[in-house]
């Protein structure tokens, strides 16, 4: 070989070395910011961890909580509401009712018929639709306006068919919002949730709002039941079920009532009901505990809504948040590595990640994660997503679906420890004698909402943790039924039983 081919040969070695470095420089970083990604899984796992130990302390400040809510007025941050429901319907009512359901994306309008045949809702007409965004942020007229047209309207289209006599309707108003009940048709707006934010509301009685709006448009009908979205739910699964003792939302936002002992209600000490029971409405989306598994990103979501420190539970567990913590954390992937590229600033948009997006991408079984591709391309303005880190998009999804419904579970179990049908008290609790001998009681949860109801995986998980806490026996005596429209016929079943009374179904000592 001559000295020019030496050369050659030596700059081609050179250069061989010199690629593979890079190559080899390349893969390490590729490898590093891979790490870091990963790691951010791996922490987000780590903190969002719901061992069912953990979720027994869970369970037991829950039931905790209730009892300090029940001591005193703001003894807890549960509020622990009484709604003055001391009846719940049985079947028996008879009749025409209307019913209102405000509380989330949508506002829905019902008419219901009852034969006083427990199973004979014979009619049942729903008119649906969003609540205009301007209108949430509005005033307080502005949108009882909107409610009762909307409501006249209904009532037009409905009854046109009919003979035109007056006659007094009435209505359920369900108004999923923390209220301070006066009676069973009254009560005054505490503050709004849900996105919902119009100062002139709070402190008055939405009833008479609602009452006034529908007197300016001659609507002739009257506010027979002033109630929650629980509260309507517990009613409904009441109606079909009497083994029914609480019910749960799981939807835009979460909440739950039950059936309490009036003498339990120590904060209002000599309250007599007829029944000896009230509903409670918990006002459980701001319950709060050092147990509950709080990640980074729940911390800056709640420094960045409108009620920081304020519905500590309902962050972590609905709708209306599970899709934003999702989003947190690919945002911080996108920031700890250059893993998507260049960063898209649709991703620092709050609120753009909807949680039926989030529940798609979780659920998507295509085998090169197609939807999980779509979401992030159309949703985010992320591209070209390389299916591993696809693979990581769905765990990341699955960890908060997770987290929350194991926590909505440790939730109802606390409720169930409670009112003793956990079957950890003294041998007797949550049993009733049969012969002679004794037998769980059998208890129903009725449950509705959107992200329970419509996300499969959810609802597994929080079957799952609902048996790993309470244990296979007592579990089988726990149903959780699925109570669909409780917020719509609910409200007009307990307008039907409530409909001659006054407030002194009630009697303060
Ligand atoms: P609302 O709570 O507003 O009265 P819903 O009970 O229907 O209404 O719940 C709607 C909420 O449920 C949505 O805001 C959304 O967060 C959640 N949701 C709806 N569909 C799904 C789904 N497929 N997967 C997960 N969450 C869903
Ligand atoms: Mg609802």
């Amino acid at each position: 070989m001559g000295k020019v081919g030496l050369s050659l040969a030596v700059i081609c070695a050179a250069a061989t070395c010199a690629i593979a470095a890079v190559m080899v420089g390349r893969r390490v970083k590729t490898l590093r910011r891979w790490k870091k990604v990963v790691a951010v899984l791996e922490d987000l796992e780590e903190d969002c961890s719901t061992s069912v130990g953990r979720l027994r302390q869970v369970v037991d400040a829950m039931a905790v909580e209730m009892h300090a809510g029940l001591a005193s007025e703001g003894g807890s941050k549960l509020k622990m509401l009484l709604t003055f429901v001391d009846k719940l319907p049985n079947g028996s009512e008879k009749g025409t009712y209307y019913a209102l359901d405000l509380g989330g994306t949508n506002f829905r309008v019902l008419r219901v018929e009852l034969g006083g045949d427990s199973s004979a809702i014979r009619k049942y007409d729903v008119d649906q639709q969003p609540i205009p965004q301007h209108l949430m942020t509005s005033t307080s007229e502005d949108l009882f306006d909107f409610i009762a047209s909307s409501l006249k309207q209904f009532v037009e289209k409905q009854e046109v068919s009919e003979l035109p006599e007056v006659k007094s309707r009435e209505l359920g108003f369900t108004f999923s919002f923390p209220v301070k009940q006066m009676s069973v048709s009254s009560g005054i707006l505490i503050r709004w949730t849900k996105g919902f934010a119009i100062g002139d509301t709070v402190g008055r009685d939405v009833s008479e709002c609602l009452q006034q709006a529908m007197s300016k448009r001659g609507l002739d009908m009257r506010v027979a039941a002033l109630v929650n979205d629980t509260v309507g739910t517990l009613a409904l699964g009441h109606y079909h079920d009497e083994d029914t003792v609480a019910a749960v939302i799981i939807g835009t936002g979460t909440n739950a009532c039950y059936l309490e002992r009036a003498d339990a209600i120590i904060k209002c000490q000599g309250l007599l009901t007829t029944s000896g029971f009230m509903v409670v409405n918990m006002e459980w989306g701001n319950f709060w505990s050092s147990h509950l598994p709080r990640t980074l990103y729940d911390i800056d979501l709640d420094a960045d809504s409108p009620n920081p420190n304020d519905q500590g539970f309902e962050k972590m567990i609905s709708g209306m948040y599970l899709g934003d913590i999702v989003r947190r954390v690919i945002l911080r992937m996108s920031q700890e590595s250059d893993i998507f590229g260049h960063v898209s600033s649709r991703l620092s948009v709050p609120f753009i990640l909807g949680t039926p997006k989030m529940a798609v991408m979780q659920e998507d079984e295509s085998p090169d994660l197609r939807e999980v591709a779509r979401i992030l391309n159309d949703v985010l303005e992320i591209p070209d997503v390389p299916l591993k880190v696809r693979k990581l998009i769905v765990k990341v999804c699955n960890v908060v679906t997770r987290r929350a419904a194991r926590l909505a579970a440790a939730g109802i179990v606390g409720i169930l420890k409670k009112i003793g049908r956990d079957g950890s008290g003294s041998i007797t609790s949550g049993r009733i004698k049969v012969g002679s001998h004794s037998e769980i009681r059998r208890t129903v949860v009725a449950i509705e909402g959107g992200l329970y109801t419509k996300n499969s995986m959810f609802r597994e998980y929080l079957n799952e943790a609902m048996t790993e806490i309470l244990g296979e026996d007592i579990s089988s005596h726990v149903i959780l039924k699925v109570t669909e429209d409780g917020s719509g016929i609910g409200a007009a079943l307990l307008a039907a039983s409530h409909r001659f009374v006054g407030v002194e179904n009630v009697q303060l000592l």
